[in-house]
């Protein structure tokens, strides 16, 4: 019985058994001499042993799988295991990048840092850190940016950049968030004490929620440097933008250029 969890991977069933084209979702797929199978209708050739393989790391991917864990598990090279990740994450920072317009109605802004030292100043300025400006539209998506400081220039660029004129901001109390009124509505939030604001109720709960999801996420890869980070914020950037959806479908798609019919 396939449930719950489960059933996100019988996508990947007609596939696995060479019924369905990886590259074009054709069910115009035979079976070829050597476990090979061919599409009649887009002309590729895959073999079934290799589709197995990209498969499961694929799966592995999804479920958040360090590579040295998944290489022991598959009995692969860890090297192979990391060019799939390495490719995955890049395709996903473009298709990232790409989605969507610009952000509108309710949105929560706000700052976090992640990595670095452990010891030392926290908070804004700490060194060492990525610092990251988060942009989340209620009910809707969040744009993720590493940035280079938090000043107000900086912060009101991607601001402009990012959502329309005219929405309703909620930051915290942070002075960089000043010049937001000649923008659109700006409410802060004074959650030094509590996370919502007991005297107007204003929250930047959403944008919180994507913090912790995104530490619970890199926790799990134990571990990314500077210069890597960004890619993989992306990666997290994508996985809670899709959270309702069908995750591995998509990263299926994604890896073999399969464009739903
Ligand atoms: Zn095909």
């Amino acid at each position: 019985m396939v449930t719950g969890k489960n059933s996100h991977f019988s996508c990947a069933a007609n596939f696995l058994r060479g019924r369905k084209c990886v590259f074009c979702g054709s069910f115009k797929v035979c079976k070829t001499g050597r476990s090979y199978v061919k599409c009649a209708q887009c002309g590729k050739a895959k073999s079934l042993t290799r589709l197995r393989r990209e498969i499961a790391l694929l799966r592995g991917f999804y479920q958040l799988q360090p590579a040295y864990r998944l290489a022991q598990d598959l009995g692969l090279d860890i090297k192979v295991v990391t060019r799939v990740y390495q490719r995955l994450r890049e395709a996903l920072y473009h298709v990232t990048e790409l989605e969507g317009g610009k952000l509108k109605g309710e949105i929560e802004l706000d700052e976090a840092y992640f990595g670095g030292r452990r010891k030392g100043k926290r908070g804004r300025g700490a060194a060492g850190k990525s610092v990251v400006f988060g942009l989340l539209e209620r009910d809707g998506r969040v744009y993720t940016q590493v940035v280079e400081s938090v000043t107000a220039e900086e912060l009101m660029r991607h601001i402009r950049a990012k959502t329309r004129k005219g929405s309703v901001y909620y930051t915290d109390a942070f002075r960089g968030y000043q010049s937001l009124k000649r923008y659109g509505k700006h409410h802060t939030v004074n959650h030094s004490k509590s996370l919502v604001d007991r005297r107007t109720k204003n929250h930047i709960n959403g944008i919180e929620g994507f913090w912790s999801y995104a530490k619970h996420i890199l926790y799990n890869y134990r571990g990314v440097s500077k210069y890597h980070f960004p890619l993989y914020l992306k990666e997290i950037e994508y996985r809670y933008n899709h959270r309702k959806e069908n995750l591995f479908k998509r990263f299926i798609k994604l890896y073999f250029g399969y464009v739903s019919p």
